[in-house]
């Protein structure tokens, strides 16, 4: 999980959304760590994390950021997106206000960020399948409708956490060239 000693040619600051309990933290943590737990604290000091990548041959440094909590009370600032270049819209697949509140956080999102921030959406906890709320077509839908790439995840079994931030940060990285 990355070098500390290697140069790093970008930084990308990439922030975690969506309500509470949906699994950012936990998201967080499969992908900085590769780290799981069933009773994640709801709130952890922490601002964000970091892990290295190399994407063509540069070395790319994710600095993802999680909200300590303030998403219960819609007090995410404006601070916790200045500089964000991505974006991880997270939902639950079992919980379908999660869902319905997508839009919102969406609007939030474009409201205080670049216009250029690269969007990922995400249903995660896939691993209770028999407990779907969220059909994969309303979200997939709704994610080409608003230009926003999408995919399900499961942090708990490590199911395409590694995707999704590859897509993201992939993306971030062709549009600077
Ligand atoms: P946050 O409030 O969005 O940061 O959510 P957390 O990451 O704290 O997760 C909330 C709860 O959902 C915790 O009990 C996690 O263990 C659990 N959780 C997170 N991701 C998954 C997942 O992929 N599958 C299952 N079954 N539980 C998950
Ligand atoms: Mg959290």
């Amino acid at each position: 999980y990355g070098d500390p000693s290697q140069k790093i040619d970008y930084v990308f600051k990439v922030v975690l959304i969506g309500d509470s309990a949906v699994g950012k933290s936990q998201i967080l943590s499969r992908f900085a760590r590769n780290e799981f737990s069933l009773d994640s604290k709801a709130t952890i000091g922490v601002e964000f994390q970091t892990r290295t990548l190399v994407i063509q041959h540069k070395s790319v440094k994710a600095q993802i950021w999680d909200t300590a909590g303030q998403e219960r009370y819609r007090a995410v600032t404006s601070a916790y997106y200045r500089g964000a270049v991505g974006a991880m819209l997270v939902y639950d697949i079992t919980k379908r206000p999660t869902f319905d509140h997508i839009p919102r956080w969406l609007e939030e999102l474009r409201a205080h960020a670049d216009k250029n921030i690269v969007i990922i959406l995400i249903g995660n906890k896939t691993d209770l399948e028999n407990q779907r709320a969220v059909p994969t077509e309303d979200a997939k839908e709704f994610a080409q409708k608003e230009g926003l790439f999408f995919l399900e995840t499961s942090a708990l079994e490590a199911t395409n956490v590694e995707e999704a931030f590859s897509t993201v940060l992939a993306e971030i990285f062709n549009n600077m060239n």
